[in-house]
């Protein structure tokens, strides 16, 4: 099964994909946690795509398709993928189509100011990447991952002027798709 999951931030893709994932049995592929593996790591290009995630814009377009161009090569995804945070706009797609067919795309919808909530809200752990949310999902003691023990933190994108402005962009994003 080859599927994409298409969502704001905070719509519940990464939770989804991880129970699709179990589910089906191939592998989840979030290009937001890869990303955040390469800064976390130091590599180059975690280097390079770091001023972009802090700030809430997009990591080029020619950096994150050769990221999951290599990613979708690997063993794992030969028998499927759940591809959570990429596409993210028309290149990126027009890109994915050309590197494999897909059985299904899955686009989750929710109203602007319950994104809002559940994005500031939002707890992760920085190592094992698990998240949480302060209402939704609180871990079993305040700030502090259930799985490792180490304390959670609120991603510099998840601060709620950005939070905003993601939202905007994916807001526009979409009313152009339509038009
Ligand atoms: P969220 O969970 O908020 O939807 P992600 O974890 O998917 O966010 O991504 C975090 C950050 O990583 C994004 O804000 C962006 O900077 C970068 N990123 C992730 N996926 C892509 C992509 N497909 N294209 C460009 N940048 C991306």
């Amino acid at each position: 099964m080859r599927l994409v999951l298409l969502g704001p931030p905070g719509a519940g893709k990464g939770t989804q994909a991880e129970k699709l994932s179990a589910y089906l049995g191939v592998p989840r592929i979030s290009t937001g946690d890869i990303l955040r593996r390469n800064v976390t790591d130091n590599t180059p290009l975690g280097e390079k795509a770091k001023a972009y995630m802090d700030s809430g814009q997009l990591v080029p377009d020619d950096l994150v398709i050769t990221m999951t161009e290599r990613r979708l090569k690997e063993p794992d995804a030969k028998k499927g993928f759940i591809l959570d945070g990429f596409p993210r706009n028309i290149a990126q797609a027009e890109a994915l189509s050309k590197l494999t067919k897909l059985d299904a795309v899955v686009s989750l919808f929710l109203e602007p100011e319950d994104l809002i909530k559940r994005n500031t809200g939002r707890r992760v752990c920085p190592k094992d990447d698990t998240v949480y949310h302060i209402l939704m999902n609180p871990p079993k003691k305040p700030g502090i991952c259930d799985k490792c023990g180490t304390p959670l933190i609120i991603r510099a994108d998840d601060r709620e002027d950005v939070v905003r402005m993601i939202e905007e962009i994916f807001l526009r994003t979409i009313e152009a798709l339509k038009a």
